[in-house]
């Protein structure tokens, strides 16, 4: 992970390397069980170098403390590693861009859930036009990962309705990880034929 970390702090791919305060890597557990991905660092995680750390973030953490879970027990990354000005969406060639890196760090973490936050990450993530409202609190099998989408903390800022449905998703998440933790599988037996 040292290596990748350094390769995308110097990362020039797109325009946004103009334009960045800081790279915003990821934070976390490198043997996390769960990895959030959300969509692109913001002003605060910009100035920080980390991120959530701003009023979505301070949610998000509010959200992990309800299922008994710690910033330091998770491993949060985005989609794009630099700021889009004017936090802006991200562009599709932002995107291919910054991509690979998200893949390597699921490679390398390997952890039990994905959680995608929101459209853009449920998007990149299942590499298909879903609505998160559709697929939100559902456990979706893809290739070989397990992805969790749910709404982005951001979404339910405001609205209280999306608030509840993101409180509900994270215990059905609590659920999600107890259960794949009961079903890991069992060393070999030896065989007696
Ligand atoms: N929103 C995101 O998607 N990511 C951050 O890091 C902060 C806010």
């Amino acid at each position: 992970m040292q290596s990748l970390q350094e390769e995308i702090r110097n990362c020039r791919k797109c325009s946004l390397a103009h334009t960045r305060t800081n790279v915003v890597v990821g934070d976390g557990s490198l043997s996390a069980d769960t990895l959030f991905v959300g969509e692109a660092p913001g002003f605060y995680e910009d100035r920080e170098g980390k991120p959530f750390v701003g009023a979505a973030g301070q949610l998000l953490e509010r959200l992990l403390k309800s299922i008994g879970l710690s910033r330091a027990d998770v491993y949060i990354a985005n989609i794009l590693k630099c700021r889009p000005p004017q936090n802006r969406d991200p562009l599709p060639e932002e995107i291919e861009a910054c991509k690979p890196f998200l893949l390597r760090q699921i490679d390398i973490i390997k952890p039990k859930v994905i959680c995608t936050l929101g459209n853009f990450a449920t998007r990149l993530i299942l590499d298909k036009n879903v609505n998160i409202s559709q697929v939100r609190g559902k456990k979706i099998v893809h290739g070989n990962l397990l992805v969790f989408p749910i709404f982005h903390p951001a979404a339910a800022l405001h609205a209280t309705t999306n608030l509840s449905s993101l409180e509900e998703d994270f215990q059905k998440l609590k659920l999600a990880l107890e259960e794949d933790i009961e079903f890991q599988p069992q060393p070999e037996q030896t065989s007696l034929f």
